[in-house]
């Protein structure tokens, strides 16, 4: 009996010996897999290529006129399409789309309700000045609005060496890329015709000085900019900061962001349907290519760079555009607007005397004169629903929002609320906010062309990521900008920005 016991004891105990052997193997085996996801190789170099404006079908419309690739050439936009894990429609998912929001968006992984920077600029009730999205009173520019970190910011909280570098012609576009901790951001003064920075970073390196002396030579025209001349220099000076800095020659992983204004500036000018900017995206192509044969020429590429290319924003077609395919879009008439919102305003609680209802109105937020009110008692709160119904009744918009007042019932329509719930800065926020029909826009002396809508045509963009961490594949799954820093600071084992909102991006990962 005894001897059966102990048998038993002794077979149940190899038993769940063996359990615990086999069940250790599974474990083992799991690590492995897991193991052979994640490469313990951090890449040596990584490159943010953004293009201000690129809306997504841009990449699909001209696929077959960029650059083939080849053994012998690399393509550009080609190159980067055939070789990473492409998502053809990212999105963003913002009440407005524009350029500082967007790039913040991109480098943080966070909404804007998260990174503090909801628009460009915004009028500033306290002060009753404009205030600009990278403009700092002690340094003159700065990432300080920023009230989040960057994905490089928290790469370079590992203490592994890493440079850090940003260039773009905008200065909110590469200071809002490169974050607080980067060791150059260097934008375009059009007046004298160089590259500059801020007393924020380190001053200029002593390269660059030679460097500028030669570009301010040419003395060129602010229409270049527009032209891919804005495109080509952008690209020769990170070609100059990846050769002096030795970026991806160091012991860590180092980080070069680069935007490119140019498509912006002439998408505005021209509109996404011209001929122009049709020219001006196979010339981007061009240069993308160079750039990549540069590349391939110092580093080994897949192994050594992790390339993502996205935009910031997307764009609508003009109205011109609109109208000849039928689409009942129209530049919406904010004097109208205004003078029809003053004229009753005064007939119902000023008849005597005319009063300056709002103290600004920028990029459709208009902001509601506080000391007005005050001055004649006037309720705020049924103020602005009297202002919302007036210009409702003009039948030009979708929608007036009283930021003040929301509510779950104030915004029935389930996509816009997702966006504002995205997007809610409030002391940036104007007190009524105009929504526009799709693709309608406010009329603007400067641009023929505006964005400030979170319709898919604004909010979205192509996303490629490229190297030895992601499969070569397309991706129709939802993915937003904000899943970029996290799925890249998943492949350097470091953390994307302290307010990350954005997921892994893990079906792009090789197994
Ligand atoms: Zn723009």
């Amino acid at each position: 009996m005894k001897i059966k016991n102990h048998l038993q004891r002794y077979s149940i105990s190899t038993l769940s010996l063996f359990s615990l052997f086999f069940s250790t193997l599974i474990i083992a085996s799991n690590a492995q897999a897991a193991n052979a996801t994640i490469s313990t190789t951090r890449p040596k170099l990584v490159v943010f290529l953004v293009f201000d404006q690129l809306r997504a079908d841009y990449l699909l419309k001209y696929k077959e006129e960029f650059v083939k690739n080849s053994s012998s050439k690399l393509g550009g936009f080609n190159y980067l399409l055939e070789n990473g894990s492409y998502y053809p429609y990212a999105e963003y998912n913002v009440l407005q789309n524009m350029t500082c929001p967007g790039h913040a968006m991109i480098s943080t992984g966070s909404w804007p309700i998260n990174t503090g920077i909801s628009l460009n600029e915004w009028y500033d009730k306290e002060t009753k000045k404009t205030v600009y999205c990278v403009e700092d009173e002690k340094y003159d520019r700065s990432p300080r609005r920023l009230a989040t970190t960057t994905l490089s910011d928290e790469f370079k909280a590992l203490d592994i060496p890493s440079k850090v570098f940003g260039v773009a012609l905008k200065d909110r576009s590469g200071i809002m890329l490169s974050g607080r901790k980067a060791d150059g951001v260097f934008w375009f003064n059009e007046k004298n015709w160089q590259w500059e920075t801020s007393k924020f970073y380190k001053d200029l390196p002593t390269w660059m000085g030679p460097y500028n002396s030669k570009i301010s030579k040419i003395k060129g025209e602010k229409k270049w900019l527009a032209s891919k001349w804005g495109v080509e220099a952008t690209i020769n000076l990170g070609q100059e900061i990846i050769l002096n800095e030795k970026l991806g020659k160091n012991k860590g992983t180092d980080f070069l962001f680069m935007s490119f204004s140019t498509h912006d500036i002439a998408g505005h000018t021209y509109g996404p349907n011209s001929k122009e900017m049709k020219e001006l995206t196979l010339a981007e192509d061009l240069q993308i290519a160079r750039f990549m044969n540069f590349m391939r020429s110092k580093f080994q590429l897949s192994k050594d760079v992790l390339f993502v290319l996205t935009a910031d924003h997307g764009i609508p077609a003009s109205i011109e555009y609109s109208n000849l395919n039928k689409v009942e879009a129209e530049f919406i008439n904010e004097i109208e607007v205004i003078e029809k919102i003053y004229s009753e305003l005064n007939k119902m609680y000023s008849p005597k005397e005319k009063q300056e209802w709002f103290s600004s109105f920028k990029s459709l937020h208009y902001y509601a004169n506080d000391v007005v009110l005050e001055k004649l008692s006037i309720n705020k709160k049924e103020f602005l629903e009297t202002c919302r119904k007036i210009i409702l009744k003009q039948n030009q918009l979708e929608e007036v929002l009283i930021p003040s007042s929301f509510t779950i019932e104030k915004i029935i329509n389930p996509q816009l609320r997702a966006q504002v719930d995205n997007s809610f800065v409030g002391h940036q926020w104007g007190d009524l906010i105009l929504v526009p029909r799709p693709y309608s826009m406010n009329k603007s002396q400067i641009v023929l062309v505006n964005h400030l809508t979170g319709y898919v045509y604004d909010r979205t963009v192509p996303l490629i990521l490229v190297g030895d961490a992601f499969r070569r594949q397309t991706f129709y799954q939802k993915a937003y900008i904000v899943d970029i820093a996290p799925t890249v600071s998943a492949v350097l084992h470091s953390l994307p920005g302290a307010k990350s909102d954005g997921r892994i991006l893990y079906e792009t990962f090789r197994n």
